[in-house]
This record gives structure tokens, C-alpha cells and sequence, in this order.
């Protein structure tokens, strides 16, 4: 049976090589839209950007995708799903058929709607390019405006820091990250993100961009003209789900598919950023953009099309580093759960554990890994120790 997966980034790779892994003798063509080999994304907002690493790690190599027998093309849109004739269509004219099919399409980055978002030195990042270019503008003593005070915007905000450059971020929501974490995190990463020398607004938008006087761009702030050399979007990710509401899949807040992959075709996987899927940990349909999402998933969509019996069902997490902090986020966090918070939140170093009367519900650690680990065993078991053991830090978590 020959599979093709549609989508070369973290999840389209990992299913390739799942796939080999787990025994499958078909053929596997990993068609990609950029003309690279696939490759990891989160070094793009840290060493990419800062120039500490050249080129983030390669997933595939051409080695290896000889090794895995893997048919990689890069540089193919994807413009068309036959359902009845079981191929796609892609805009080079060529076609590919496929016994199984996985849609590993990912999004492209939200844009704002106002004037200007066009003009050279407006950017978004989402591939090496992006990183590159935007990397080319963080010289020290520069302006950058960054419009989303989202993980992409604080990331990206403090390896601009890093180099000296003068930093705005802009959320129009009233607090950072408020998808993803609880207030009382939003707030920790306001005070820290002011402290190394951001200048964070909340509740605020641009109007227009239009050509600067003394640097590239004169961005409107609720209404004040103010000057940058560069500007980054980073409002979050429009997803890719075209190509399956065209052929007929079905589509809620991405592609729905059940605990192994599968879409309402049978024939029709999805992984990534783009699926939808049960989640018991978050009490019910979820779609998760992680890199660990992204990988775990395509690992277990490989073993499925190999004939495994799979249920996906993981803890969601993820983590961001910003500045000295490695934060961790293993659940998902609720905004009406007070938090037992375990460590320092002055010095940085701290875990904020929720939990509801039916158990531990999440936990997100600020250079804290262990705690992460240690409560990752306890969602797997069911067990939580009392508030008052979570907050004692001398009690060793791991000793319990
Ligand atoms: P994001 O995390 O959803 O953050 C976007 C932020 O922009 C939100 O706070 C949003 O506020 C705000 N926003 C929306 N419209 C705005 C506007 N017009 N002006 C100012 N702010 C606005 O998305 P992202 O940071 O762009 O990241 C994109 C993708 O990359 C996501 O999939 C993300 O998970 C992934 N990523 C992950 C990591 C990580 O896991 N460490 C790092 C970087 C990127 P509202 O919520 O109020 O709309």
C-alpha cells in the first residue's frame, strides 16, 4: 500500500519515519512546499534567529530519507484531493496515488487586516527565511515592534534583547499568552519581559503602517504615530485545512479525525497543528499546537497506517525559553483554578500546580523540570499529593 503524506514539517517527517519503523513495505512520498528538507521550527525564534546556530536540525536527511526509502519532494504545492480516484493533485500538474493519504498541512502565520502590512520590513515567522530576514534587522540600538504577545512574540522578543535591540510588544488582549496560561503566569512574564527592558503594551493595536521618516516604518499605536525599523506578526496561525474542506472531510477548528488519526474518510489521516482529535486530558476534542503534539501524533498516525491498534491520548505540553527561563506547560491550564504555587516566583524558579477536586488538572514549571516529570507520573496515576506537601520545597517531589 503506498502512502503520501502531504506536509514536510515536524509532524509529515515523523510519519515517514514512523512508518518505515513500524514495518511498512509501501512506498512513502513526503511532499513538502518549501524547498527544503524538513526541519524543526523552534530553534527560529532562539538560535536561528540570534544567529548562534547556521540552519535548525534537519529531520530528514537525504541520507536518511534513501535509507527509509522515503520519495521526499520539496518545493510541491498540493492543490487537490480525488477522493474517488485516490490521488492528489499538485500544481506542477504531476499527480500522486495513494492507498493511505496523511494531511500534515500545518498553517501560515495570521496577518494583520490594516494598512501597510505589505511594505518591506513587515514580517512574520514561520520558516528559515522569515527567521533569516528578520534576523538581518536585530542590529543594537534598532526599533522592533512586535504585534502578538504570544509565545512566536515573546520568543522572538527576547532574542531581540539579547542583541541589544529596543523592543515594543504589542498584545490587544489584556494580558500575554492568555490562550495557553492563567493570569497569574501572564503576569510573571509581564514583569519579566518589562524588567529586561521590553516595552510590553497591553489593550493596544495598530491602525496603519506607512513609510517612516527617520527609520523604515511609522507604525499608529491606538492612534499615536510612532517610528521602527522592522515589524513582526506574530498573531497566530491560520491553519491549512483547504485541501481537506475541498474534498469534502469533515472541518471543526481543524481537521476531525478519531483517537488513531483518522479523518471522516478512512483512507485519510491527520497530524499536527491541523488535527483535531479526543483528548481525554482535555476533557474533550482538542487541537494542539506543539512541537511534541506534532511528533507524538505522526508517530502514533505511522504505527496506525502499519496496522497497530493506536489511541493517541497524551498529557499535553509544551515549553517556551525566553531570556534565563525554561517554562513548561504539562495539562491544560484553566483560568478558574486557583494555583499552589511551589518555589520562588521572585527568583524565577517555580512550579504553579492546579488542581481540581477530581485530581491534579495541570501544571506549568518555570525552571522547574523536575517537577514536570514528577507530575507527569502523577496525571498517568491519578494521584496528587495534598497542597500543603506541593508547596514545601523540602519535600523532594520525586522521593514521594
Ligand atoms: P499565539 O500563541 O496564538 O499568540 C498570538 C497572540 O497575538 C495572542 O495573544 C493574540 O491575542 C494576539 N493578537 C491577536 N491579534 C492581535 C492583534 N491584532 N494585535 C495584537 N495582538 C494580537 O500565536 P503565535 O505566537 O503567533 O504563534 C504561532 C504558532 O507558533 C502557534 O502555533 C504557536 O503555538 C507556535 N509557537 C509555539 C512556541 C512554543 O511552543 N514555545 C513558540 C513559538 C511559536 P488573542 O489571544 O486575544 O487573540
Amino acid at each position: 500500500m503506498d502512502v503520501v503524506i502531504v506536509g514536510a514539517g515536524q509532524a509529515g517527517a515523523w510519519v515517514a519515519r514512523s512508518l518505515r519503523q513500524e514495518g511498512h513495505e509501501g512506498r512513502i512520498t513526503l511532499l513538502g512546499r518549501e524547498p527544503h528538507a524538513p526541519y524543526e521550527r523552534p530553534p527560529l525564534s532562539k538560535g536561528v534567529l540570534s544567529g548562534a546556530e547556521a540552519h535548525p536540525p534537519v529531520l530528514l536527511t537525504p541520507q536518511q530519507c534513501e535509507a527509509l526509502r522515503v520519495d521526499f519532494r520539496p518545493g510541491v504545492e498540493v492543490t487537490g484531493i480525488d477522493r474517488a480516484g485516490r490521488q492528489v493533485r499538485c500544481a506542477d500538474g504531476s499527480v500522486a496515488a495513494y492507498g493511505k493519504l496523511v494531511l500534515a498541512t500545518g498553517g501560515r502565520p495570521r496577518m494583520l487586516s490594516c494598512p501597510g502590512v505589505d511594505l518591506p520590513g513587515v514580517h512574520v515567522l514561520r520558516t528559515i527565511e522569515d527567521s533569516r530576514a528578520i534576523a538581518s534587522k536585530l542590529v543594537p540600538g534598532h526599533r522592533l515592534l512586535v504585534i502578538g504577545g504570544g509565545w512566536i512574540g515573546l520568543e522572538i522578543a527576547a532574542t531581540a534583547r539579547k542583541q541589544q535591540v529596543d523592543v515594543t510588544v504589542l498584545e490587544a488582549g489584556p494580558r500575554l499568552c492568555a490562550r495557553s496560561v492563567p493570569p497569574q503566569l501572564s503576569d510573571f512574564l509581564l514583569a519579566k519581559h518589562r524588567k529586561e527592558g521590553v516595552d510590553v503594551r497591553l489593550s493596544t493595536t495598530v491602525t496603519s503602517i506607512g513609510a517612516g521618516r527617520e527609520r523604515a516604518l511609522a507604525v499608529q499605536l491606538s492612534g499615536v504615530a510612532q517610528e521602527f525599523d522592522a515589524v513582526v506578526v506574530g498573531i497566530g496561525l491560520v491553519l491549512d485545512t483547504g485541501l481537506a474542506e475541498a474534498c469534502g472531510l469533515e472541518v471543526r477548528d481543524g481537521i476531525v479525525v478519531d483517537p488513531s488519526g483518522r479523518s471522516s474518510d478512512p483512507d485519510i489521516y491527520a497530524v499536527g497543528d491541523v488535527a483535531n482529535q479526543p483528548n481525554s486530558w482535555a476533557g474533550g476534542r482538542l487541537r494542539f499546537e506543539s512541537w511534541a503534539n506534532a511528533q507524538n501524533q505522526a508517530i502514533a498516525v505511522g504505527k496506525a497506517i502499519a496496522g497497530g491498534e493506536v489511541v493517541y491520548d497524551e498529557i499535553p505540553w509544551f515549553w517556551s525559553d525566553q531570556y534565563d527561563l525554561n517554562l513548561q506547560v504539562l495539562g491544560i491550564p484553566s483560568n478558574d483554578l486557583a494555583g499552589i504555587v511551589r518555589g520562588s516566583v521572585d527568583q524565577g524558579a517555580f512550579s504553579v500546580f492546579q488542581v481540581a477536586e477530581d485530581g491534579l488538572r495541570s501544571v506549568i514549571a518555570v525552571n522547574a523540570p523536575r517537577d514536570i516529570k514528577v507530575a507527569k507520573r502523577w496525571l498517568k496515576q491519578g494521584t496528587c499529593p495534598p497542597p500543603s506537601v506541593l508547596a514545601d520545597v523540602s519535600v523532594r517531589l520525586d522521593k514521594l
